[in-house]
Order: structure tokens, then C-alpha cells, then sequence
């Protein structure tokens, strides 16, 4: 069988693209194997109708429109083998099946690479978090946490003090702030530890303290972490788009990479802030692109017919 688009992740960026295209009569088949990055967090916010919802009930609802359009097809597969043949792409999953598809769309999303300090998982998405603008409002007015030992540092630091007027910026050990960047945190009533951070103490995930290798201890009733991120998929792939600086894929405004035939949207995009519902717009867009392109490529062949 040959599906008009393969969508390879089915997070919000992946799903929408599918329920567009669905609605769109093509034929469509999303491969997704669950393992979002915010499958760490029980609450998503800032997504108009949906503000606070579990991730996994945004997924059932999602998954339950689908099903309302006969031409999309959801297979729960992680793919790991993109190939191009004869402008058609061959997408092979991990159980060995092969499908063949006329577009690709590459919602994949990251993963962060969270800084190396014991027991930073378990705070992680609970009490800890990497993006004020999603749960800042939850953590606002708490003596909070900004923990950054990289260029984020004096930008983190700024933009959570929106939040709380209770923030200290840990740089575990490292000089990263210049003196102009410190005398005008320290101006605004942020205060500034560089000490190297042992562990967090809390229970269940909720912060209550930060403990430092010479053994003295913070109070800090939450905060936000600098983390690195890093593509989610890896395939095994004779295509060759390129990425942007940050590591992601790049795309123009219609999501299109430079590899005909193949789009990419949300978080895998690395190109600013990553939200719920800018992957599912991107999603929606290279949808509408990928259809654009079919209608082309049908007319085109019909005036060549003619
Ligand atoms: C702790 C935390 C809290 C967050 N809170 C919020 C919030 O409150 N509000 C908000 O708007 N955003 C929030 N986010 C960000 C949000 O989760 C992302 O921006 C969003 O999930 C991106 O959607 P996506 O579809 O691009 O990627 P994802 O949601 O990561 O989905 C990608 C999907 O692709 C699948 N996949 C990857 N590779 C393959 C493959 N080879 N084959 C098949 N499937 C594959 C993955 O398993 C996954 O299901 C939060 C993130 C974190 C980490």
C-alpha cells in the first residue's frame, strides 16, 4: 500500500498534522511509539481549551478525533529506517515492516540532557521544570530556583524573576555570569550561589532544599533548569536535510526541509520556544504543505496528459 503521507511521532505537532491531512481525504499513516519528552509532568498549561490538561489525556482525545477519519491510520511502532526510492519514501519500522509513502512528515520532537546532579530526575517535570512560560504561573511567588551553568544563565534569571521576587540563580560551580551581568541581577534583588550543588532533598519530587558539597543547604520551594537538548529520532536515513544551529531540523515557513518530499514540525525543529500548541500549529502547517504539493504534482501531471 502506498499512503499519501507517512507522519513519523505522534506528540501534538505529529497529530495535528495527521487530523489536517485526515480531513484533507488523504491517506495517512502516523507511527508513533509514546515516549514524549513531557511524560515526565502531570499537567500541561497554555494551550487555550486544554489548560491543565494530563499530556496522556491530550493524547487519548487526539488519538479518539482520529479515529473519526477513515484515511488515517495510527501504528503504536517506532520507525528507524527512512529511505528514498524513485520519489517515493520506504519507512521501516522496528518490527521489520516496510510502508511506502509519497511524504514525509518528521514529527519526532527532543529530548533534554539534563545538567549531571544525583537525583535531578526524580524533582524533574514535578517541582522542577525548564520552561517558566508553562509553569511558572504554578511555582509563582515561592522562593524558586534558576539552575544554570551555561550562556542561559543571566537570560533564565531575568525572564523567572517575572514569577517571584524569592530567586536565586545557581551556577553549580561554574562562572558564567560577567560582573555587569551580576551587580544588575544582584540591582533587581536577585541573589547569586556558585557554589557546586550535591543533590536536592524534597519529598516525592517537590523540592524543599538544595544541598551543596560543602554540605550547607538552600531552602527552594521549586525553580527551572538549563537543559541541552538532543534530537529524539535518530534513523537510519539516505535523506539529507540539514539542521539549524541549535541542532534542529531546518524548515522554511511552510515547514518544508530542504529534501523534497520531507517537512518537519514542533519540538524536533529546535527553533525557539517549544510549546504544546506551536508543535501542533507547525503540525497543522506542513500538513496544509503537504497537501499543497500533492494538488501541484496531480495538476502538473494531468497538464502534462493533456
Ligand atoms: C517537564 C515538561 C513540561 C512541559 N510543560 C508544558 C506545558 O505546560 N505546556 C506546553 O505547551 N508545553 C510543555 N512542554 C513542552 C511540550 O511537551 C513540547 O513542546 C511538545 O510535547 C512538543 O510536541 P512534539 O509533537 O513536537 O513532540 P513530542 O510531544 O515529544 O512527541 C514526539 C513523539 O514522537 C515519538 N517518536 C520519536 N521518534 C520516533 C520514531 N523514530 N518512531 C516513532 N515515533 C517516534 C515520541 O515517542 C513522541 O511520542 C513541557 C515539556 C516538559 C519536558
Amino acid at each position: 500500500m502506498i499512503v499519501d503521507c507517512a507522519v513519523i511521532g505522534g506528540g501534538p505537532a505529529g497529530l495535528n498534522a495527521a487530523l489536517v491531512l485526515g480531513r484533507s481525504r488523504r491517506k495517512t499513516i502516523l507511527f508513533d511509539d509514546n515516549k514524549p519528552r513531557n511524560a515526565v509532568t502531570s499537567e500541561s498549561h497554555g494551550f487555550i481549551t486544554r489548560d491543565g490538561i494530563h499530556p496522556e489525556e491530550l493524547k487519548r482525545v487526539a488519538q479518539e478525533e482520529l479515529s473519526r477519519y477513515p484515511d488515517v491510520r495510527i501504528e503504536k511502532q517506532r520507525v528507524h529506517l527512512i529511505n528514498k526510492e524513485n520519489n517515493l519514501f520506504e519507512v521501516e519500522t522496528e518490527n521489520g515492516e516496510v510502508y511506502r509513502a509519497r511524504k514525509i512528515i518528521l514529527a519526532t520532537g527532543f529530548k533534554e540532557v539534563l545538567p549531571d546532579i544525583p537525583q535531578v530526575k526524580e524533582f524533574y517535570g514535578k517541582s522542577l521544570f525548564s520552561c517558566p512560560f508553562c509553569d511558572g504561573w504554578e511555582l509563582r511567588d515561592r522562593p524558586l530556583a534558576v539552575i544554570a551553568d551555561d550562556h542561559k544563565a543571566f537570560h533564565m534569571a531575568k525572564l523567572v524573576s517575572n514569577w517571584t521576587n524569592d530567586l536565586i540563580i545557581f551556577t553549580n560551580g561554574s562562572k558564567v555570569l560577567s560582573y555587569e551581568e551580576q551587580e544588575l541581577l544582584k540591582s533587581k534583588g536577585i541573589r547569586i550561589n556558585e557554589k557546586k550543588i550535591a543533590t536536592f532533598i524534597g519529598e516525592e519530587g517537590m523540592l524543599e532544599k538544595i544541598q551543596f558539597e560543602d554540605g550547607t543547604t538552600v531552602l527552594r520551594k521549586g525553580g527551572f533548569i538549563s537543559a541541552e537538548w538532543k534530537q529524539a529520532a535518530s534513523f537510519e536515513c539516505s535523506l539529507e536535510y540539514t539542521f539549524n544551529e541549535q541542532g534542529g531540523i531546518a524548515t522554511d515557513s511552510w515547514q518544508r526541509t530542504n529534501t523534497e518530499g520531507v517537512y518537519a514540525c514542533g519540538d524536533t525543529r529546535m527553533a525557539g520556544p517549544s510549546q504544546l500548541i506551536m508543535a501542533a500549529g507547525e503540525g497543522s502547517m506542513a500538513a496544509m504543505a503537504v497537501n499543497a504539493a500533492l494538488i501541484e504534482e496531480k495538476f502538473n501531471q494531468e497538464k502534462r496528459h493533456a
